[in-house]
């Protein structure tokens, strides 16, 4: 029988956290592992320009930010791998990981740096024409419908940030909001409404995203106060209403909130699992920043080396 590897010090999650938390883990010899999980370098690889990261002055690439996070975490030591979490088991010590359905690993730190991933509306329509004209990013696929009249769901920082980016690329861009205002920062706002490209559609709803065999044709919205239907000619459809953290896996062991966010004890990464900690969005509802997820991998990491030291496992 092969025994499963033991590792010391796991990380789930290649984000700012998860980065971050490696490159702390390994300066201080915790020989981290670190699965990167299905998006490698997380959310920000699907960004363009992060500009709010102190320390770039010009602004950065998000992708070139993550391989840049990467190449640090490695020039330490972090052993990186490819491959996704898919069970865990947080009852027995060391506990138990598995990965890709098929490798068991033991560890005794685990720190779990998964992040967030899109909402989507639930329309079947929505599945049908997912890849085929419908997308939950701009950024990635917004070249596709260069001239194009497209339409995007949100009314947050995400959806107005798209919105503008889309109206640089597209002929039109219908901006689906279902209340009568937008929860974007003002700034944001008044890019938006101040761009003859873009067309609000307030109290909207979608009802159905419309295509045919070559992918989305349309959209046919539904105003929530009057009741009253509209169909619109458009080719993408991109999805901005937010994001769902990546916690599924631990939801039988850790305490997490009503939206699944990982719950960390106060003032640490702790979770209510004794050596298990929790960094990034998969446990920020409300900052979802990179430099707030790459704060709290720090944390993780020394609170990761501060357990495993106190328990004698360092
Ligand atoms: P968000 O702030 O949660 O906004 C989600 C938007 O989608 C809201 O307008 C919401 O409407 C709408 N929505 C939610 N479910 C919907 C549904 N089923 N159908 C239609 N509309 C729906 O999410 P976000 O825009 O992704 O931003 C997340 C966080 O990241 C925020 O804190 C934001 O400030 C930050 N962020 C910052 C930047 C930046 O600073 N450059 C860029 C992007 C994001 P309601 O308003 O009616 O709830």
């Amino acid at each position: 029988m092969t025994m499963a590897e033991h590792i010391k010090c796991l990380i789930i999650g290649s984000g700012p956290a998860g980065y971050t938390a490696a490159i702390y883990a390994s300066r201080a010899g915790l020989a981290p592992v670190m699965y990167q999980g299905s998006q490698p370098g997380g959310q920000l690889t699907i960004t363009n320009d992060v500009e709010n990261f102190p320390g770039y002055p010009d602004g950065i690439q998000g992708p070139q930010m993550m391989q840049d996070l990467e190449n640090q975490a490695r020039r330490f030591g972090t052993d990186i791998r490819f491959g996704m979490a898919t069970s865990v088991d947080f009852s027995v010590s060391p506990k138990k990981v598995v990965i890709d359905e098929s490798t068991e690993l033991t560890a005794d730190a685990v720190i779990i740096a998964t992040g967030a991933s899109a909402k989507w509306l639930g329309l079947e329509s929505e599945k049908k024409y997912n890849g085929l004209g419908v997308s939950a990013c701009a950024v990635c696929d917004g070249f596709f419908y260069r001239n194009q009249v497209v339409a995007i769901v949100g009314g947050g920082d995400t959806a107005a940030e798209e919105a503008t980016y889309l109206a640089n690329i597209c002929s039109k861009v219908h901006m689906i909001v279902r209340r009568e205002e937008l929860r974007a920062s003002l700034i944001m706002q008044k890019r938006v409404l101040n761009n003859p490209k873009i067309e609000v559609h307030w109290n909207s709803e979608t009802d159905e995203i419309l295509g045919d065999a070559s992918g989305v044709t349309g959209a046919r919205l539904k105003n929530v106060k009057t009741g009253e239907t509209e169909e619109l000619t458009l080719t993408g459809f991109f999805v901005a209403i937010g994001h769902k953290p990546n916690t599924d896996i631990f939801k039988d062991y850790l305490n997490l909130d009503e939206a699944g966010y990982i719950q960390t004890i106060k003032g640490s990464t702790n979770t209510n699992i004794e050596g298990v900690f929790a960094c990034g969005d998969a446990q920020d509802n409300i900052y979802r920043q990179a430099v707030t997820a790459a704060g709290t991998g720090c944390m993780a990491a020394l609170d990761a080396e501060r357990w495993l030291a106190a328990n004698e496992l360092h």
